[in-house]
């Protein structure tokens, strides 16, 4: 029997934003690898400059409009569909529902990649360099670690609550790159945390991205979220959705042995795929 394998990628960069390779490009990849789908989710724009967003809601809409061009010009040959990774950042951040009407969006996959300290506003980046991730907590939770992480999963359940994303993404990044040195994943609190989280993503059921990319990255040794989650999203029956994170076509389908593998381990037998305007379960 042929080894499974996963013929979609519904969270992919682009030159929008911090991703390395053109729309088009993407697609003539996910083609040649026997696609079915390629969902495009480039970071949505915010409200303050950085190097890693789509910078104006002029250059959304471009970006809407390339994605719809390539979804006509490719179809019958693979499925396209618009999408953002949307940040949740309270006061820095656009409303999902705003970002979905104005792209006529397929699904928002909902991230927290900053961190903000509400009583100073300061922000607290979790996904950069590894030096970076230690100095910027000492400095937005003046040396208080346990309250930075408490806030990261506070505000993903804010963002759970108040925005409706479709897909949570990388749920647990924060420890990536943390590597047990300024909180452990271990402890009981770290793990009520993740659990109520989980809880909340269960109730309200947003569906529960499987990321690749710390792992193929070589950033971590886990997928996110790690093992010991994914089991209980699978007794919380929490539907998922595999995804690469890809920054560039060479990405589009790396580490998806690693999260069959895992996904196995951990209990799950079905994924979910978008499929013209529903998520749909399919065996894995
Ligand atoms: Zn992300
Ligand atoms: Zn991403």
């Amino acid at each position: 029997m042929d080894k499974k394998q996963i013929k979609f990628n519904f969270h992919t960069h682009t030159i929008y934003c911090d991703g390395k390779s053109s729309i088009e490009s993407s697609i003539k990849q996910a083609i040649a690898l026997k696609f079915q789908a390629l969902g495009f989710s480039s970071h949505a724009p915010v409200s303050f400059e950085n190097p890693w967003s789509i910078t104006t809601m002029d250059d959304y809409m471009k970006y809407i409009e390339e994605v719809g061009f390539y979804k006509k010009k490719y179809k019958g040959e693979i499925d396209v569909y618009k999408a953002l990774e949307a940040d949740y950042i309270p006061g820095f951040t656009y409303p999902f529902d705003f970002l979905r009407e104005k792209g006529g969006l397929d699904y928002i996959i909902g991230g927290i990649h900053l961190v903000k300290n509400e009583e100073t506003e300061n922000l607290w980046f979790i996904d950069g360099e590894l030096e970076l991730f230690g100095k910027g907590l000492k400095k937005t939770f003046n040396g208080d670690n346990r309250k930075g992480v408490q806030q990261y999963f506070y505000q993903m359940n804010v963002m759970i609550e108040n925005e409706k994303p479709d897909v949570i993404a990388h749920m647990d990044k924060i420890v990536m790159n943390n590597n047990e040195r300024f909180f452990s994943s271990t402890d009981k609190w770290y793990r009520d945390l993740a659990l109520e989280t989980l809880g909340l993503i269960a109730e309200k059921q947003v569906l529960l991205e499987v990321n690749t990319r710390g792992f193929y990255k070589k950033k971590c040794k886990q997928l996110f979220p790690d093992l010991w989650i994914l089991k209980e999203a699978k007794e919380k029956n929490i539907p998922i959705v595999i995804s690469s994170d890809a920054h560039h076509i060479s990405e589009l389908d790396k580490g998806f042995d690693e999260a069959l593998r895992v996904l196995k381990e951990s209990g799950y037998k079905e994924h979910s795929v978008y499929n013209k305007n529903l998520w749909e379960a399919q065996d894995l």
